[in-house]
């Protein structure tokens, strides 16, 4: 539920509805905008009747709201979400481009040192890097696990970047929290709640990826999750959905770009590399996600990919990557001043 204040609503006119809302065993969010006061209303979990709020002074209008989220939808936060990573670098609003790269797998501290070293020089400000890897395989590499957090650790110290890993269970968050700035929550774990409100009461960035098959409300509902533990510093990812078609590894849906950007305040970027699975795709479509509005790209980057342990068949190497972050940064000015 949203209350909408008249604008002359006096302050004590506003506490007098918190305090309403409170003592009908609900929760008060105050909502950010220069032109209107308005209160969402958290904590119910089906209709509210509103006969005490709708006749409260100062109170102009009230809105139901159904979805299955709020916290996350631009109904209770009108503006777009800036998500300050460190002192220089934000994603969100009119923050620049994103460029989040690094191996799908830390495999080798020759490797991930490589690759660390190079991106930083090309201007690269995040490192991504799996030590547990969600493979649909048990037979396959799992990742360096508590090694890859150690390798993680040292590369930052080494090159200053900020780092980006998956958490695949509540049980490792506190020893991933120690080493990363953002943690990722994988497709696959999109809606293992228990892992969301665990994240969502740490005050680390969180990169929510979409599920395989997930619908644009369950991937916002699965957000919420995490906002309503306090912590609102989230970042969907689109990573492309299972379809039918077997030419790419997943379906790219550019156009929830624009739609969750609608939708929600937070910022939105894009994985290619797993939204195609194909080396050949990465590029084209990385540019096309700048044009439909993304925040940010997150890239898979090795130095050697047909020898990689994950994903080689989408990661870019090092010299391919270095021509598509010139492209990314061109064509992000070309959009700046021309759309
Ligand atoms: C990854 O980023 O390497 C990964 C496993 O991604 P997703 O969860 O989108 O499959
Ligand atoms: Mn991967």
């Amino acid at each position: 539920m949203l209350i909408v204040m008249h604008k002359n609503a006096s302050l004590k006119d506003i506490e007098r509805v918190k305090a309403t809302i409170v003592s009908m065993g609900l929760r008060p969010v105050a909502i950010p905008g220069s032109e209107r006061t308005a209160i969402g209303v958290i904590g119910n979990q089906g209709w509210i009747d509103d006969g005490p709020i709708r006749n409260l002074k100062g109170v102009l209008d009230v809105i139901h709201v159904t979805k299955p989220y709020k916290l996350v939808s631009r109904d209770f936060h009108p503006t777009d979400s800036i998500i300050k990573l460190d002192k220089k670098v934000s994603v969100g609003g009119k923050s620049p481009l994103v460029v989040i790269a690094g191996p799908c797998a830390i495999e080798s501290r020759e490797q991930i040192l490589r690759v660390g070293r190079f991106l930083k020089d090309l201007g690269v400000k995040v490192f991504r890097g799996g030590a547990y890897k969600p493979r649909t395989s048990p037979h396959s590499f799992q990742g360096l696990q508590e090694e890859g957090l150690r390798l993680l650790s040292e590369l930052k110290e080494k090159t200053g970047l900020l780092t980006v890993t998956e958490v695949m269970s509540p049980e490792h968050l506190n020893r991933v929290s120690e080493v990363v700035d953002i943690l990722q929550i994988g497709a696959r774990n999109m809606q293992n709640f228990d892992l969301l409100k665990e994240v969502g009461r740490t005050k680390k960035t969180v990169i929510l990826k979409r599920g395989l098959s997930a619908t644009v409300e369950e991937w916002l509902a699965a957000a919420e999750y995490i906002l309503l533990e306090g912590n609102h510093d989230v970042i969907l990812c689109e990573r492309g959905i299972r379809t039918f078609e077997t030419l790419t590894r997943n379906t790219s849906d550019l156009a929830v770009i624009p739609l969750v950007k609608s939708l929600s305040h937070l910022p939105v970027i894009y994985d290619p590399s797993h939204a195609t699975g194909k080396r050949s795709l990465v590029s084209p479509m990385a540019l096309a996600s700048i044009v439909a509005g993304a925040d940010g790209v997150m890239i898979e980057v090795h130095p050697e990919p047909e020898r990689a342990l994950s994903d080689g068949p989408q990661s870019l190497n090092l010299k391919e990557f270095e021509g598509l972050f010139k492209r990314l940064i061109s064509l992000e000015n070309f959009v700046k001043e021309n759309l």
